[in-house]
């Protein structure tokens, strides 16, 4: 066992937080209030090739773990969880192309995300369904070795600024997880709509729109899985993306940690800075203890992806685990900020509603708790006898 990171890492974790604190932390409150797309700082995160994370070196990206991955985003979401999440869609629209792509599409694909600014997008989701991916309507109508597809995707981050999306779609929803495929959209493709942006409560800073596709023709070379294939590439991706998630609540929950150790050595009440009172020591001991748990179970989730393992327990837990530590923490930090913390003047009203999405995406927090207890329920070996036999 070493918990210590390489010196790679600490390279890549160095130059992510400079990056955070020079590009991101300034300009964040803006983008929060005006809910403006980022786009001059995602452009900068590919320029110095911090987008684009899970592409492998030889098609042309910096082939980085999730492990790195994860040291990274940790870094910017601590900055602004939003233009984190923006910044890391396109590892998320890209991940179905580097596990189930076949070698032509991640020489075009792959290769043009890392050659040119572009963006790709992911969709599942859908205006009735989200949790339930199995229940998707969007159909795939197979017309020879063509797709037809005709649907609406809904909840799509960056979406409106995408080049590509990687749409799942059925071919009978009938079939329930059996019918779903895979294919990647041009979204210049005639009969793709790109919805407006929908406001939000946290996050504004990530774009999120619907996608609307009406008889939109995919060819053969961007079919990405066939019919009863998709629901794996998709539940693989997640497994994925989840440590991330992890990890961008990690940082958000760091940055309100450390926003309240500032204001309660500096705010007096009864005449005393606030932290000499044990109730506000506690919460600050809490919040770390939590944030160094969440950050070591992301950690290892992202490991067990990077040693080729499967990942899809691990990954639920760092998720689940995380989102409610930075929902905790940052409700906390409200409270130790007392009235002001409820205001806009201090950076911790935003990461409340920030943190807020972390339990709502890729995956509710239910979802996790219900990949949890199949395991723990179904395949979990006991250490101690059982309770029968002892009884016995
Ligand atoms: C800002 C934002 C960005 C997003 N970006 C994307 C994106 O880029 N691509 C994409 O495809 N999707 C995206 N999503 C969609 C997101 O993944 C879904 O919102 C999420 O999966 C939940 O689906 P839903 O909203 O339909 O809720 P529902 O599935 O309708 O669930 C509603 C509630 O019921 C609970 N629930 C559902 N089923 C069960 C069950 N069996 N047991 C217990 N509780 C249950 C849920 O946990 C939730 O609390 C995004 C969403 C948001 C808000």
């Amino acid at each position: 066992m070493d918990f210590k990171l390489m010196e790679e890492q600490i390279a890549l974790q160095k130059k992510a937080r400079e990056f955070a604190v020079n590009e991101v932390l300034p300009v964040a409150q803006k983008y929060d209030e005006s809910e403006e797309f980022p786009l001059p700082v995602i452009k900068k995160a590919w320029e110095i090739g911090l987008l684009n994370l899970g592409i492998p070196k030889q098609y042309g990206g910096p082939g980085y773990g999730l492990m790195d991955a994860c040291i990274v985003v940790e870094e910017i979401s601590s900055a602004c969880p939003g233009i984190a999440t923006s910044i890391f869609d396109n590892n998320l629209g890209a991940e179905p192309i580097v596990i189930g792509g076949n070698e032509e599409q991640k020489q075009r694909i792959l290769g043009e995300l890392t050659n040119e600014f572009k963006l790709i997008a992911f969709a599942t989701s859908e205006p009735t369904m989200g949790s339930d991916v199995a229940g998707m309507k969007c159909r795939a109508e197979q017309d020879g070795d063509e797709y037809i597809l005709n649907g609406n995707k809904f909840w799509i981050t960056n979406g409106g600024h995408a080049n590509y999306v990687t749409v799942f779609a059925t071919t009978d929803p009938e079939k329930k997880h059996k019918g779903i495929a895979a294919f990647i959209v041009d979204t210049k493709s005639e009969g793709v709509r790109l919805g407006k942006h929908i406001p939000k409560l946290g996050q504004r800073a990530s774009n999120t729109v619907s996608v609307g596709l009406k008889d939109v023709r995919i060819p053969k070379e961007n079919v990405l899985a066939k019919p009863g294939r998709g629901f794996v590439l998709a539940m693989q991706t997640f497994a994925h993306t989840r440590p991330a998630i992890g990890a961008f609540a990690v940082g958000c929950a760091r940055s309100a940690m450390e926003y309240s150790i500032d204001y309660a050595k500096k705010r007096e009440a009864f005449g005393r800075p606030i932290e000499k009172y044990q109730m506000i020591q506690e919460k600050i001991a809490n919040m770390y203890k939590d944030i160094e748990a969440a950050r070591l179970l992301t950690y290892r989730a992202a490991w067990e992806a990077d040693q080729g393992k499967d990942n899809n327990l691990s990954s639920a837990i760092a998720k689940a685990f995380a989102s409610d530590v930075a929902m905790n923490v940052t409700t906390e930090a409200i409270q130790i900020f007392g009235g002001y913390g409820y205001l806009r003047t201090y950076p911790v009203e935003k990461l409340f509603r920030d943190a807020k999405l972390y339990q709502i995406y890729e995956g509710t927090s239910e979802v996790q708790r219900i990949i949890i207890s199949r395991f723990v329920l179904n395949r979990y070996e006991h250490a101690m006898p059982y309770l029968a036999k002892k009884r016995d």
